[in-house]
């Protein structure tokens, strides 16, 4: 894994986006043989599947835990289970709170964090972070990948565009891509974490909980999760509705009220400092219906969760078919 530095180099397959889909994507490409880079613009592997290092300890503030609701992502699913990258959590919830209705009955975590399985999918791949893809463009039959500031990146025969449909649609639109009315029907809902960590915070009767009645729609412990520290840190997820409403607020607004409801869930003043994060594009509201959107005649596969549903075992799904929708288009041209 590296950091970006402009070199531009030529592969077969350039994947944009290490989250979920796009390392999935990249990992079945590479078993079949083919030369892969992936970009990413984040500062790690992972994208939604992701964890901050708070001050004492570090926070899942995307991703809460893997469920088992895409079946055609059962097997990676098993595979981190199996090699110990994931763990079963089985958190105490509070009282009122039902499983979260994105769920299957499995509930799995990465361990020691969820992003430790991004980190895991990417150690044997060629992965290239803190690289925002700005446009991609034709020249001499290949894909030149540019960064935003128009520096060449990575060439390719063929690109998957493993990121949110918004952001896709931003790089592929001024390509032509056949295909773009698949990826506007793709719809996304925004989510504000809340992240609090500090000795002040009280030992809590429960693990987890999904309250109906409160802006905050989740709450979890951390270390209930296996692997953790012991530190206390609690990671919060503010409903839907209240996300939309309060999608544009200033931060600190938006930390006090979410303070106030988490005081509210657990009947207890809260005197540690408290950090918000802003998902813009959290969990799929509208999936597009289909595994992946490919024009073959341009050699560009779009992919992700927006495909198929809110979930990391959406994305796994996406990123498996974008994956074998290369490979075939490549048999079928050989
Ligand atoms: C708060 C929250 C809670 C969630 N809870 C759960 C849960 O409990 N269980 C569950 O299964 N799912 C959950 N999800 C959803 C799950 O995290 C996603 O469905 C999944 O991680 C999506 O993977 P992806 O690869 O499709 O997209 P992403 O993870 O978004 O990956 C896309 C990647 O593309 C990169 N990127 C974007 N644009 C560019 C660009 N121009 N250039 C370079 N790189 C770019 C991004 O940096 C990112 O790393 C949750 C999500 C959030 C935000």
């Amino acid at each position: 894994m590296g950091l970006h530095s402009g070199m531009s180099m030529s592969v077969d397959v350039v994947v944009i986006g290490a989250g979920a889909a796009g390392l999935t994507a990249a990992q079945g490409l590479v078993r079949a043989g083919y030369t892969v880079k992936v970009l990413d613009k984040g500062r790690g592997p992972g994208g939604r599947l992701s964890t901050r290092r708070g001050r004492v300890t570090r926070l899942d503030h995307g991703c809460q835990f893997l469920g088992d609701d895409e079946a055609s992502a059962m097997d990676d699913l098993n595979d981190w289970r199996e090699s110990g990258v994931a763990q079963a959590w089985s958190p105490r919830l509070g009282p009122g709170s039902g499983a979260p209705k994105l769920h299957g009955s499995q509930w799995l975590v990465g361990v020691p964090t969820m992003s430790q399985v991004a980190k895991s999918m990417a150690a044997d791949l060629d992965v290239t972070c803190g690289c925002r893809v700005g446009a991609l463009q034709q020249a001499n039959g290949q894909w030149q990948i540019l960064d935003d500031s128009g520096v060449t990146c990575a060439e390719a025969n063929m690109v998957v565009i493993a990121v949110p449909a918004p952001q896709a649609i931003d790089l592929l639109e001024p390509t032509g891509f056949d295909g773009l009315s698949t990826l506007t029907a793709a719809t996304y809902d925004p989510t504000w974490a809340l992240l609090l960590e500090g000795d002040e915070l009280p030992p809590l009767p429960f693990d987890a909980t999904a309250p109906a009645d409160e802006p905050l729609g989740w709450l979890a412990v951390q270390a209930s999760k296996p692997g953790r520290s012991d530190a206390a840190a609690w990671v919060g997820l503010a409903t839907t509705q209240w996300s939309r409403t309060h999608l544009e607020d200033e931060h600190e607004a938006v930390a006090h009220e979410l303070v106030q409801s988490c005081e509210r869930i657990v009947g207890h003043e809260i005197s540690v400092p408290a950090t918000v994060h802003r998902w813009r594009y959290s969990l799929v509201s509208t999936a597009a219906g289909m595994p992946a959107v490919m024009d073959a005649r341009q050699g560009l596969v779009a992919c992700g969760d927006w495909c198929l549903g809110p979930t990391v075992s959406h994305a796994v799904a996406s990123g498996r078919a974008a994956a074998a929708a290369v490979i075939e288009q490549c048999s079928s041209t050989a």
